[in-house]
This record gives C-alpha cells, sequence and structure tokens, in this order.
C-alpha cells in the first residue's frame, strides 16, 4: 500500500476565518446576558423565587429537623429528666453535663440540680434525644442560634436557657425518637405550650 502523503492542517487560518464570521467574544456575551435577562423576568413576573428575603422570611423544615434542644417538662411544671446521665454517656461531642441531685416526687428519685449543653461543640446528631428514656429532651427546629459574645460560655446553655424556648412556637418542635406519637403538649416548655404543635409561620419561597 502506498504511503498517504502526510496532510498539514492550518488551524490558526480556520480560527480566524470563523472569528471572522462570528465575533465570538461579543456572542458570548450576549448569550449570558441572555440567561440572565431570561431569569429576572421570569422571577419577577412569574415569582419563581429561588432565595428568600432571611430574617423576614424563612423556610419551613421537615419534623425530624435536629435543632436546638429542649428539655421537656411534667404537667406540673417539673423537668421530665431523671438525671440517668444516658444522653452524656453517649454524646459524641462530650458537651452534655449533668448533676444530679434528689427529689421527693412519688416514685420519682432524681432529677437534674445542673443540666448543660455546650452547643458551640454539639453536633446536632440527635443522640442524645435519641437515648433518653423520658422523652425528656428533644430537638426543635431552631437553627439560626447566634451567641453574643466570642467566650466559651456564650453557648452553654443551662435548664433556664433549655426550658424557656419561646421560639417552639414560632418553628415548630423537631425530631424526637417516638414520632409516631404525637408529642403531648403539656410536656413542652410552658412558654411554648400553645402553639407546640403548629407550623412555623414562615413564608413559603414558592420553588421553580
Ligand atoms: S446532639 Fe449529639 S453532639 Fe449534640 S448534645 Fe446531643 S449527642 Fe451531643
Ligand atoms: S437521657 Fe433523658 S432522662 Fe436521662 S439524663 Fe438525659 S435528658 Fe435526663
Amino acid at each position: 500500500m502506498a504511503k498517504r502523503d502526510s496532510q498539514v492542517v492550518d488551524v490558526r487560518a480556520r480560527a480566524e476565518a470563523t472569528r471572522a464570521r462570528v465575533p465570538q467574544d461579543v456572542m458570548g456575551i450576549l448569550s449570558g446576558q441572555e440567561v440572565t435577562l431570561r431569569q429576572m423576568i421570569r422571577q419577577t413576573v412569574g415569582r419563581h423565587h429561588v432565595t428568600i428575603q432571611y430574617p423576614e422570611q424563612r423556610k419551613p423544615y421537615s419534623r425530624r429537623f435536629r435543632g436546638v434542644h429542649v428539655l421537656t417538662q411534667r404537667q406540673d411544671g417539673s423537668l421530665k429528666c431523671t438525671a440517668c446521665y444516658l444522653c452524656e454517656t453517649v454524646c459524641p461531642a462530650e458537651c452534655i453535663t449533668i448533676e444530679a441531685k434528689e427529689v421527693s416526687a412519688p416514685g420519682i428519685e432524681k432529677g437534674p440540680a445542673r443540666y448543660e449543653i455546650d452547643l458551640s461543640r454539639c453536633i446536632f446528631c440527635g443522640l442524645c434525644v435519641e437515648a433518653c428514656p423520658e422523652e425528656a429532651l428533644i430537638m426543635s427546629r431552631e437553627y439560626d442560634l447566634t451567641a453574643r459574645s466570642r467566650g466559651p460560655e456564650s453557648l452553654r446553655y443551662g435548664i433556664k436557657e433549655l426550658t424557656e424556648r419561646p421560639e417552639i412556637a414560632a418553628y415548630g418542635s423537631g425530631f424526637r425518637p417516638h414520632m409516631q406519637y404525637p408529642l403531648v403538649e403539656s410536656y413542652l416548655p410552658l412558654t411554648a405550650r400553645p402553639a407546640a404543635a403548629a407550623q412555623p409561620p414562615a413564608k413559603r419561597s414558592k420553588r421553580r
């Protein structure tokens, strides 16, 4: 078989010829602008908003959302926690601190004199809530956790912070292990009882 002559392709000449026909740079910019314009019209006229006006608007989260913890209470307002230390033991971040005290209520031997969660170390895994045999600790859908100082104590929530959680009324209760059963309202912190089972009042943004 005769050896074929090698063919030389002048790539540069071809590219320059193409560029002369179609100004590619300009077309690229125009194409991008067209996409931007199309989305602007779509979002303005059709109200297909991708973003929301946070914090005035909030997205509703799942009932299984693992937000800031809540210590639940009995109907008489006492904590359901029996200071069994299961949550503290299971916590992988070692951010729960409990000190027990004796209580005189019938059928109950112990309660927490001190119950603290260092939320700056918490990874919101929910293992503590799953380990609790009393449903004394549940989670909320509160996600915008902030601190007003940088000190190590700033996000260390004690009994007061974990029980007085008016945010639950706005966000709704979050993850708890026995979600197949309704959450008994009276077990929630007193401040959150009226709207504990309510959906968060966030204005739903329409999604594409
Ligand atoms: S959610 Fe996880 S990391 Fe946070 S306190 Fe509970 S067990 Fe610990
Ligand atoms: S597992 Fe439940 S009852 Fe036991 S110490 Fe923790 S919160 Fe209290």
